[in-house]
């Protein structure tokens, strides 16, 4: 029996899981959830249906809607944390799996809570590791840090053909997005329910916006440089529409070794969950009795910025990940809200980042997780001064 602390439950990735366990009562428990509060008569259920031990909920004004919405199903409130760090003291308990399935900035205490800790950490908030850097890699023990983005998840199956001196070089498939073929000029005044209509996935409001504007992409390209310690110059992002290969992995002998599966998150996250085993009926399969086509065509930078700057983001490395992660989530609000147009996001990410790379910057050798929360902290109040000088 595997007991799992999940973070961020209602949502997608959250849901996701929870389908996964359901459907195995007897090799998994749900130890503790853990949710911001925007959706309490969900965990409500979660709660009716898991029992967990432990509750967090990150926003102490949604605990009367949890209390209510308990007690509407007649259910005990099992214990509550509550605040900003709840999250990050039900990482730090017992069990065999956290699973980080938080949005955003807010993942990182949790991130590094868990690797405090004897447990596995199951990461689909890509953007701790992308902001602590080495602080997460070096938090992580050998083997507890399993990536459950369907591309790392990819990565991590095929780097098993090889041995780490025989990889040349990471190939980091991208669907695309919605706006695929478009050009720059035809993107200044997509809505953000454009953005919204994702073509392969369906996933949280801030992932799906990043996968519009490609900064998904570009926080997944520092976040394969960081797990499996390859260069920025060998990670080659390519364009798969059809969202099957999930990403690919070159050797030295010429070979190419591809992970396919129809687009279901299930699969990565059942493999997070067991890992190094596979979970038996995670997913179903390719069908190979039906006719398919499965293209590869490059990435169009000059309408899609944003993986060549977290290209460079990577490279300068110490506080300039987080820079470039905390004014996208300023900017895709803004964006969402009507204040700024689609292609601002990434321009607006640009300037913060120019401008911290030239004042502000904070090596590899000298970061700290204050570094990285101060970096962070100026980045949003920057954005958010770009935000107004444009609406
Ligand atoms: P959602 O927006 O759907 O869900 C986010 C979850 O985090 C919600 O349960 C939310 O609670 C909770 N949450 C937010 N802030 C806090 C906090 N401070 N403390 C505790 N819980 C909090 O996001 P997704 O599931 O789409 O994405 C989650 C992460 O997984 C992201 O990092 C994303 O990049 C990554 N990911 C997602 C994929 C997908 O298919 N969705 C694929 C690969 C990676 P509430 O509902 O109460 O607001």
């Amino acid at each position: 029996m595997r007991r799992i602390i999940l973070l961020g439950s209602t949502g997608s990735i959250g849901t996701q899981t929870l389908e996964v366990v359901a459907s195995r009562r007897d090799q998994f428990e749900v130890a503790a959830l853990a949710a911001s509060g925007g959706n309490p008569a969900l965990l409500a259920e979660q709660i009716a249906q898991f029992a967990p031990a432990r509750v967090a909920l990150a926003d102490p004004g949604a605990v009367a809607a949890l209390e209510a919405a308990v007690a509407a199903l007649g259910v005990a409130l099992p214990e509550l944390l509550t605040g900003p760090d709840a999250a990050t003291e039900l990482a730090g308990g017992a069990a065999d799996v956290v699973v980080n399935a938080i949005t955003g900035a807010a993942g990182l205490q949790p991130t590094l809570a868990t690797l405090t800790t004897g447990s596995t950490l199951a990461l689909a908030n890509k953007e701790s590791l992308v902001i602590g850097g080495r602080l997460v890699t070096e938090a992580a023990g050998a083997g507890q840090l399993i990536a459950v983005d369907s591309e790392h998840s990819a990565f991590a199956q095929a780097l098993r053909g090889g041995r780490a001196e025989e990889v040349r070089r990471l190939i980091l498939t991208a669907s695309g997005g919605p706006f695929r073929g478009r050009t720059r000029d035809e993107l200044a005044s997509v809505t953000p329910e454009q953005a919204m209509a994702h073509p392969t996935w369906n996933m949280g409001r801030v992932i799906t916006i990043n996968s519009a504007t490609l900064v998904n992409k570009g926080l997944e390209l520092i976040e394969a440089a960081l797990l499996y310690g390859v260069a920025y110059d060998d990670i080659v992002v390519t364009v798969h529409p059809q969202s099957i290969v999930h990403s690919m992995v070159e050797f030295c002998d010429g070979s190419t070794l591809a992970q396919a599966s129809p687009p279901d998150m299930r699969l990565p996250i059942g493999l997070a969950l067991t890992w190094p085993d596979r979970l038996p009926e995670a997913a179903r399969p390719c069908d190979w009795t039906v006719a398919s086509a499965w293209t590869f065509e490059p990435l169009d930078d000059v309408t899609f910025p944003a993986v060549e700057l977290a290209r460079r983001a990577g490279r300068a490395a110490g506080t300039a990940p987080a820079v470039y992660n905390a004014a996208n989530e300023v900017l895709v609000d803004a964006f969402c809200d009507g204040r700024i147009g689609f292609t601002d996001i990434a321009d607006r990410i640009a300037t913060c980042l120019e401008e911290h790379l030239t004042q502000g910057h904070v090596g590899d050798a000298d970061l700290s997780v204050d570094a990285v929360l101060a970096a962070d902290a100026a980045a949003r109040i920057r954005a958010a001064e770009l935000v107004e000088v444009a609406s």
